[in-house]
């Protein structure tokens, strides 16, 4: 950053991840030096690690008693980050990416898909544990 930049020139909204605090913090900087002119909000954010995503989607499908294939079919949309997956697999990818820590759905799930995500989670904790141990 050049430091006899006064930066009256033109602005860019950045972001940068503040890991400790889970937060997006959104900044404006000057286009010329690229130095923050300054700090304008933040908001949760927490990193969604792809492959616990995938493993978590996977767990929870097993846990439902759902049949290989539909297993396999959900495993696939969670690779896919599918969007548009609606019925109770919709409600697997979206409360597993809910435990991961992203922005908590709206809305009334099926109580046996909350028990098996929470299943999964646990077992996916335990399985953590051992490895650290
Ligand atoms: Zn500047």
């Amino acid at each position: 950053m050049d430091v006899s930049c006064n930066h009256d020139f033109t602005h860019t909204g950045t972001s940068r991840l503040d890991l400790e605090r889970g937060e997006l913090v959104l900044l404006v900087s000057c286009d010329r030096c690229g130095g923050v002119v300054r700090e304008v909000g933040r908001v949760s954010y927490h990193p969604q690690p792809r492959r616990l995503y995938i493993h978590l989607v996977e767990l929870a499908a097993r846990e439902l008693g759902l049949d290989p294939a539909r297993v396999e079919r959900l495993r696939l949309a969670a690779l896919r980050d599918d969007e548009g997956v609606e019925g109770l697999e919709g409600e697997v990818l979206q409360l597993c990416k809910a435990r991961l820590g992203k922005a908590s759905p709206a809305g009334s799930w099926r109580a046996e898909v909350v028990a098996a995500v929470e299943r999964a989670w646990a077992s996916h904790d335990r399985r953590l544990d051992r490895a650290a141990a």
